[in-house]
């Protein structure tokens, strides 16, 4: 059976976010594992509202099949809250995709040949080293500091690798937390205005800022580049709902690529969606989210200081659902995931966001999907496992 499957299956590690999610799901295990939104921040009574409206009063159309663009009162919608932040994007240059993962295997599919050089960030999203990893680049990766990546790294790698793509998350990085910070957003630009390579901005989390000024996209101080976004975390992940800017050339390529994929996003959802956004304020519920993260992103590094030894490094993000942990050297996750699993709590050991060459000593903490009692209790059974792991050492 082995050798039936294509070559690039075996080059394609497992999620071992979703192996994680499985252990889990037993209810006894308070887990900073997953990366799920709170389902307490879901427009519930809104979205039946909006389906109830939908399905009564243009049905015919919500079933039926329809464009590989997408619902085009809905691309209108994202355009026009680019245009409020002062980008200037059509909705011609918007494509809805099934959440902005498949967006992630779409620019795959039409970029990336076997061996091409991809650019990542180090640690980096691990679906998208899925997503690229099936298309059988080489990745390259470039270290991530505290404001953004490390530039003197970057322009020694595109010059080096000529890359066609690199791929970032300049606003509370998954995993990390970290956002670029302005200087950086603006030299980058001067150094992707002057290669072939394409800076490929995945931003699912810009809208939720609960700290600090919002900042411009990165996308601002380019020529040339594709612009990521997602309804997962502001509405619902499970309508599957993200969408694609790019220029028209490379929404002409993706177009042909999604008609190959499944002919088109849910259409269902999208009006469902659409219909929710312009019935509601949407302010108003992104800043619930806003509040929500805000007091358990500070649960978390208060009980962190509280229960960690002093010595345990971690990042402070100002939006957003992760924090970066790092533990002294020589010290390894993986050894505290098995520690701390016997203790009730989990997390996502930190080697699964590098595509070589991990950092072992470090972990990603979820705080959107635990209320303050279970992060409070929490972080002291974490706290506790680092403590035994260091005595065994
Ligand atoms: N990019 C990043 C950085 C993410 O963290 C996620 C979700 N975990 C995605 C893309 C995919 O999100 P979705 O497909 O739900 O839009």
């Amino acid at each position: 059976m082995k050798n039936l499957f294509a070559d690039r299956m075996s080059k394609v590690p497992r999620s071992f976010v979703r192996e994680i999610l499985k252990v889990t799901e037993n209810p006894d295990i308070i887990s900073f594992a997953g990366g799920l939104p709170n389902p307490l921040s879901f427009p519930h009574n809104e979205l039946a509202e909006a389906s109830a409206f939908v399905l009564s009063n243009s049905s015919n159309k919500a079933l039926q099949y329809s464009s590989t663009e997408g619902y085009k009162p809905l691309r209108e919608y994202i355009a026009n809250r680019y245009q409020l932040s002062g980008l200037d994007v059509s909705s011609d240059n918007i494509l809805i995709t099934n959440g902005s993962q498949q967006g992630l295997d779409l620019i795959g599919k039409i970029f990336l040949n076997r061996g091409d050089a991809v650019l990542i960030e180090r640690p980096t999203y691990l679906a998208a080293i899925q997503a690229f990893g099936l298309y059988e680049p080489k990745f390259v990766s470039v270290p991530l500091l505290n404001d953004g990546v490390d530039l003197n790294i970057l322009k020694n790698m595109v010059e080096t690798f000529n890359p066609k793509i690199f791929y970032s998350v300049p606003n509370f990085q998954n995993p990390t937390g970290i956002t670029y910070s302005l200087e950086k957003r603006k030299e980058i630009g001067k150094i992707f205005n002057k290669n072939r390579t394409i800076f490929v901005e995945d931003n699912p989390y810009g809208e939720i800022r609960f700290m600090g000024d919002d900042l411009p996209p990165v996308k601002k101080y380019l020529k040339r580049s594709i612009l990521l976004g997602s309804f997962s975390k502001i509405v619902s992940p499970g309508m599957r709902l993200g969408w694609i800017v790019a220029d028209n050339e490379i929404m002409n390529n993706l177009v042909t690529a999604k008609q190959a994929s499944d002919l088109h996003s849910n259409f269902l959802s999208q009006m469902i969606v659409h219909r929710y956004l312009t019935d509601n304020d949407v302010e108003k519920h992104l800043n619930n989210i806003r509040k929500m993260y805000k007091i358990q992103r500070d649960c978390m590094i208060t009980m962190i200081k509280k229960y960690f030894p002093s010595d345990v490094k971690y990042t402070r993000p100002e939006g957003g659902m992760f924090l970066w942990v790092t533990l002294h050297d020589g010290m390894s996750s993986m050894e505290l995931f098995e520690i701390a699993l016997d203790e009730n709590v989990a997390f996502v050991p930190g080697e699964a966001f590098y595509s070589d060459d991990p950092e072992l000593n470090t972990l990603r903490l979820n705080f959107s999907n635990s209320d303050v009692k279970k992060i409070e209790e929490g972080i002291k059974r974490l706290g506790n496992s680092i403590k035994m792991l260091e005595l065994k050492m």
